[in-house]
């Protein structure tokens, strides 16, 4: 074993290109073919099509990985899988250009000191395991278990899960939890007893209006959710966008609503109001099966559309329009949840309110309004005993979303109790923590300063690895295995298959191979399955199939769920009352407004402009940023900062000039960025894509290309009923270049 070293992580370290695959891998078949599973096995072994799922973003659409001579050549959506129907968003099309990337890591690297000089060398795989497990055992032995924790994100994270549960490790951290979909699974649960679902218990098809607040569909591609939108909007379909920029769904929309930021609750109350003032709501559905109705309508009385005008800035008539016309749908119309639903800290009230906004329609379980999706039923593995495991939530916040062992702490809680020194290792699967919202860049490199041991698994060299002490090169999602993907309700519940269709290539390895690896080193014999083959034919067997059949298809599909409710049909919801809590009593115990409560929020200084951030539909922010297939399209290359035509003309600003912009703590962008000129966007807002501005020069395509958002965050706001963290309380100015 090699003894501990005495390293400053302070020093970002450049990963040489030695270690990584270079660009023979983008011109040369590399990475040999596998052989059984696909549907379309051409003579010789030459082509066929091996059927998977994407990793590029959650909703994990089903793939075709059609390989010919060991090489995947492209990638087209499985006819067979329910979440792609056939078809892909441009990221996951693009997964040829992740697999064949020249910069992916090629090799594991231990961090060493030499002559003063801090470095990476290349480690064999026995070198990097042993030295991890020593690290994190002397950590566990010194600290106990707690203060060690695992950052993760993309689905390869579930054997690492696994190790680490047996290792008696329970702080399991996500960062898309903070600020994606913590604040809306949390604040359905709230209302509805259950989540708001991924995807979205919203039966779009059938519906006949939907709103949207600040939803950006279309830019945020979420597969099937796009083509239900497409077809909803062919059969008829009305869409409202409440949005302080003119998005591509907007685009779409009967009627875009220029919303001041940070307004949705005043704007939502508002259109309560209505529906309650005007008798529009659903009376007996009310009376009937939800709970606080009175409190709710004592609360939304003072939010007239007047009111709610002069704080939204969209007028009387429209709001009150919105509301009449969707309850004379009703029950085909829906408040879609929407996702990254934490803006300003008060996330969970702001979903509550699009909860509670359903509910008074009674579009529960209606045609074209929400609708509870179920799951396939898997039986359950085996289960492991794990000793030294104890369940336990260590978040402080009272409501955190805690059913789950792979979230049992807010990632912003993980950097506080890092600087705390309570924490004093990290295992960083897939999470570049530099670049990921959790506090901003400049508090999370504090926090990576601080940490004791940094192990990052990755495929990629993104900035977090530069500051790692050890970096296990993962193989992508196209050549490994993963868990089956089990647990979603659906329309047409699923069981999917990750399945490899080449060889890991270089010295990469998967997920499942490198946890079992690291678990044998740490002494936690038999915890991880002899072989990842083996694990999944015994899961699937126990579901009537077996690894073999599902190979083919890449999918286990069961009965369509039962999506309406029958006339007179009972509905119980697991929530304290037993009914939909138009006023929570697990908010009011835990001492929070049991219904929700408009908050005014920061306004930009003199010269400034709130920033807007959101995402392009061929990038996944840091999962794609490096990949040169997408970034080969040219509106991809770099993210710009929309400014509406006025304040360009008042900053003397012109259409595609470069600036770098400043917040309102001083922090300038280290990298300049390309003015979009636009009536797009309101006047006290700008507007830029999350996931530019990469400082690590080994990311060839990504490196110094627009601006980083993250860069910019100097302020949050942490919902404190469950510890997301909201960032949309930061403001810019720009700097001309010159
Ligand atoms: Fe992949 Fe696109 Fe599907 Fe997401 S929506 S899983 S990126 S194909």
């Amino acid at each position: 074993m090699i003894q501990g070293q005495d390293l400053n992580r302070r020093d970002f370290l450049r990963i040489s290109s030695l270690f990584l695959a270079g660009s023979a891998a983008m011109s040369t078949p590399i990475g040999r073919t596998l052989s059984g599973g696909g549907d379309a096995l051409a003579g010789n072994g030459e082509e066929r099509i091996v059927h998977s799922f994407c990793e590029h973003c959650f909703w994990r659409c089903g793939i075709a990985a059609h390989v010919r001579d060991g090489r995947i050549y492209k990638i087209t959506g499985s006819k067979h899988h329910p979440l792609s129907n056939g078809r892909l968003c441009p990221r996951g099309t693009g997964g040829v250009g992740q697999i064949y990337d020249p910069d992916r890591l090629a090799h594991p690297l231990i961090r060493q000191k030499k002559g003063g000089r801090v470095s990476y060398r290349k480690a064999t795989w026995d070198e990097a395991i042993a030295y991890t497990a020593e690290k994190l055992y002397g950590i566990r032995e010194t600290y106990g278990p707690e203060a060690i924790a695992m950052l993760h994100h993309g689905y390869g994270y579930t054997f690492f899960k696994k190790m680490f549960m047996a290792f008696g490790v329970n702080k399991f951290a996500k960062p898309s939890f903070d600020f994606c979909c913590g604040p809306r699974h949390q604040g359905y649960l709230l209302t509805y007893g259950h989540g708001a679902g991924t995807p979205e218990g919203v039966d779009i098809v059938n519906s006949k209006y939907i709103l949207f607040f600040g939803t950006h569909y279309g830019e945020n591609m979420h597969n099937t959710a796009v083509q239900e939108i497409a077809e909803g909007i062919r059969r008829g379909l009305k869409i409202v966008v409440f949005d302080p920029r003119f998005s591509t769904l907007a685009g779409k929309a009967e009627k875009w609503l220029p919303i001041k930021p940070g307004t949705d609750i005043a704007m939502m109350q508002a259109l309560m109001n209505v529906l309650i003032t005007e008798d529009l709501y659903d009376r007996e559905f009310v009376a009937g099966h939800t709970v606080g109705f009175d409190e709710l309508r004592d609360e939304v009385e003072k939010m007239t559309p007047e009111r709610a005008a002069e704080i939204t800035d969209i007028s009387a008539d429209d709001i009150r329009e919105v509301a009449r016309t969707y309850a004379r749908y009703a029950p085909a119309a829906a408040v879609h949840p929407g996702r990254r639903t934490q803006w300003y800290g008060d996330g969970t009230q702001r979903s509550r309110s699009m909860a509670i906004l359903n509910a008074l329609v009674g579009n529960y379980k209606m045609p074209g309004g929400v609708v509870k999706y179920e799951k396939y039923k898997l039986p359950k593995s085996e289960t492991h005993h794990y000793p030294e495991f104890e369940k336990k939530v260590w978040s402080k916040y009272p409501l955190f979303v805690d059913t789950k062992p792979e979230n049992s702490i807010a990632s912003h809680e993980v950097i506080e109790q890092t600087l705390d020194e309570k924490i004093k290792a990290w295992l960083v699967y897939g999470v570049n923590v530099p670049e990921t919202i959790t506090l901003g860049r400049k508090i999370a490199l504090e926090a990576i300063n601080k940490v004791d041991f940094l192990v990052a698994v990755d495929t990629l060299p993104m900035e977090v690895t530069g500051y790692a002490d050890v970096v296990l090169p993962e193989c992508t999602y196209l050549e490994r295995y993963d868990d089956l993907d089990g647990g979603r309700p659906y329309r047409t519940p699923f069981v999917a298959l990750r399945q490899p269709a080449v060889e890991p290539m270089f010295d990469s390895k998967p997920g499942n191979q490198i946890a079992k690896m690291l678990a044998e080193k740490l002494g936690l014999h038999g915890v991880l399955e002899e072989d990842v083959e083996t694990y999944l034919d015994r899961k699937l067997k126990k579901a009537g199939s077996s690894l073999a059949e599902v190979k083919k298809t890449g999918v286990l599909l069961g009965k369509p769920t039962d999506l309406y409710r029958k006339p007179g049909e009972k509905l119980t919801f697991k929530t304290p009352s037993g009914k939909i809590e138009l006023a929570s009593s697990k908010l009011r115990e835990a001492g929070f407004d049991a219904v929700p409560r408009y908050i005014r929020h920061p306004e930009p200084p003199q010269g400034f402009y709130r920033m807007l951030t959101g995402r392009k539909p061929m990038l996944t922010f840091g999962r794609t940023a490096n990949n040169r297939f997408l970034n080969e399209l040219p509106t991809a290359r770099e993210n710009e900062v929309w400014v509406n035509t006025h304040v360009a003309e008042k900053h003397r600003l012109s259409h595609g000039e470069y600036v770098h912009l400043k917040n309102q703590a001083g922090v300038v962008s280290e990298y300049p960025i390309k003015v979009k000129v636009t009536e797009r966007i309101r006047q006290d807002a700008v507007y830029m894509v999350h996931g530019y501005g990469h400082y690590f020069k080994k990311l060839k395509w990504a490196y110094r290309k627009g601006a980083s958002h993250n860069e910019l965050i100097s302020h949050t706001e942490i919902d404190k009923a469950i510890g997301a963290v909201g960032f949309q309380n930061n403001f810019v100015t720009f700097i001309k270049e010159a």
